[in-house]
């Protein structure tokens, strides 16, 4: 009997690959049982957004890049009877929230509001590089800022106290925008244009300058990209975030929030592209 063990032993370390009750044992580890760090994924995007100067440039760029398209814009169009605005997104757009992402990894935990609502009541997000200074610019040239942001209506006072410390114009009940029933935009850009001729959109997120980019999957997403292609740069002025968006929770998870953090990380390795 212990010759025998011994031998199918043997044979389990020689032929690894066959199919042996040693490898279906191997296979048979329950998925969840798998200890895979909820946020382990996203420390590179953290890091990204907060050491590297790479960032930086391309904030400044697409700020630099905005100021052009003002002032073209400002020669070319005729006052109407409606005021000129800029509409703008608040998260990853204007002000950096990296310092709560990185927190939630050193908490190795998944994103929930009770965190998010923390972090904002401590009004410490730092302004993105090049924001307050264009927005400041537009505001000189006689345009009104309106913030559109999906933070949540309990958040406007800290929102505003967040912002009023950074400097920002406009800064007030008025101008800062937040979720209400829904946390697609189009209500509120809609709300802006009953009064104002909205001349430039900002967002990090493509939903923040249409509707058609609501809950979109990632070939979609494409598809509408090139579409709108003449706009970016135009009317759209794009700020990177490769910590989180909608790239990543209707493109990459395909809009579904019940995956275990197993599935999810399978999910993210299927989805690479190699050759
Ligand atoms: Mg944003």
């Amino acid at each position: 009997m212990k010759r025998n063990l011994l031998i199918i032993v043997s044979l389990g370390l020689l032929f690894p690959a066959c199919d042996s009750p040693f490898r279906t044992q191997k296979t048979a580890v329950p998925q969840q049982s798998l200890q895979i760090p909820t946020q382990e994924h996203s420390i590179q995007a953290v890091n990204w957004q907060q050491q590297a100067a790479e960032y930086r440039a391309l904030c400044l760029q697409a700020y630099n890049f905005a100021r052009l398209r003002l002032d073209a814009m400002l020669d070319t169009t005729k006052m109407d009877v409606k005021k000129l605005a800029i509409v703008t997104d608040l998260d990853e757009t204007a002000v950096d929230n990296s310092p709560f992402n990185a927190k939630m990894i050193e908490l190795d935990e998944a994103y929930q509001k009770s965190r998010w609502i923390e972090w904002g009541n401590e009004v410490s997000a730092k302004a993105v590089p090049g924001a307050v200074e264009f927005l400041k610019y537009a505001a000189s040239q006689g345009v009104e800022i309106f913030y559109i942001s999906n933070r949540y209506p309990e958040q406007l006072q800290v929102t505003i106290e967040n912002l009023d410390k950074l400097d920002f114009p406009f800064s007030d009940e008025a101008h800062v925008m937040l979720r209400n029933q829904s946390s697609g935009k189009l209500e509120r850009r809609e709300k802006v244009e009953e009064t104002h001729t909205i001349i430039m959109l900002l967002g990090d997120n493509l939903a923040d300058f249409t509707d058609l980019f609501e809950k979109q999957n990632s070939g979609r997403r494409h598809a509408l990209v090139d579409s709108l292609a003449a706009e970016f740069g135009s009317r759209f002025i794009v700020l990177p975030n490769v910590m989180y968006g909608d790239w990543q929770t209707n493109g990459i998870y395909e809009g579904r929030y019940d995956w275990t953090e197993s599935q999810r990380d399978s999910i993210r390795h299927k989805k690479l592209i190699s050759y």
